[in-house]
């Protein structure tokens, strides 16, 4: 049988937190199709085992827009692209930015494959944190105004919310998270149970389980995800743990 292969075509590609074996069957069969693969150098790596042999164009970070006129430009010549991301390309990925610019690619199709986001695989390393609504909010502010990550944290807190917080810090933004526990302070108690995970799925995979009052001076950095639980919260056996409300006997 003749398989049918089109070109001009870019999968943007969630890889999942770090692990080949957190990669949807869909993200894979993405790579094994694609001829070039995109990415910053560090994504690249963690799914090297699968590109073997292909295209590799590798972009500096902070570079977004540049990375993604090159998976455009191969496109346009006729190759069939994987555009790659960390855990899930729609989330605080390049999959928004793709689509802004596709109009000035006519022909060219884009595909977004979903990924496990680092909200829910460190989720499960902790235990079973977001069993009730949650809010994610990023602590960057390269995008995003401060005064509105201020304010989305202040409303989460209020309304009760498990945060999950990624980029709680940078080498340039050091004390965000405890900026953060700073700006929720009024409405969280100190006893409150807290979590964060350290390298999802990859080498040096870290859980630690805190009250709030610990996390504000906890060394986190730029591969942690942090979990401030919510009223029915609780901690047990280094576990994480969000009530979703059954009376258990
Ligand atoms: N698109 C990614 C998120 C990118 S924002 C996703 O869906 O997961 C980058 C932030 O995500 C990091 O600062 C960190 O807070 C979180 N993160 C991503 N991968 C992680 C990992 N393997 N371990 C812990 N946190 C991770």
């Amino acid at each position: 049988m003749t398989e049918y292969r089109r070109n001009n075509i870019i999968y943007i590609v969630g890889i999942g937190p770090g692990n080949v074996s957190m990669m949807t069957e869909q993200a894979v069969h993405a790579l094994e199709e694609c001829d070039t693969v995109v990415g910053y150098p560090v994504y690249l790596k963690l799914v090297e085992e699968l590109t073997e042999g292909k295209n590799i164009i590798s972009t500096p970070m902070k570079r977004e827009v540049e990375r993604c006129r090159i998976a455009y430009e191969e496109a346009v010549k006729g190759k069939r692209v994987a555009v790659i991301s960390s855990g899930d390309a729609g989330i605080y990925g390049m999959a928004s930015l793709m689509y802004e610019l596709l109009p000035e690619y006519p022909g060219v199709e884009l595909y977004v494959v979903a990924g496990i986001t680092a909200a829910n695989s460190g989720a499960a390393v902790l235990g079973a944190p977001l069993s009730g609504d949650f809010a994610v909010i990023s602590m960057s502010d390269l995008l995003t105004p401060f005064e509105l990550i201020e304010k989305r944290l202040r409303c989460a807190a209020e309304a009760d919310m498990v945060i999950v917080l990624y980029n709680p810090a940078s080498h340039t933004r050091k004390d965000y998270l405890k900026r953060a526990c700073d700006i929720v302070r009024d409405f969280i108690p100190d006893d409150r149970a807290c979590g964060y995970v350290k390298n999802i799925g990859r080498e040096g995979e870290e859980a630690v389980t805190l009250s709030f009052a610990e996390l504000a001076s906890a060394e986190v950095d730029m591969f942690t995800t942090v979990y401030i639980g919510n009223s029915r919260s609780f901690i047990n056996n280094n576990n994480m743990v969000t009530k979703r409300g059954y009376s258990v006997l």
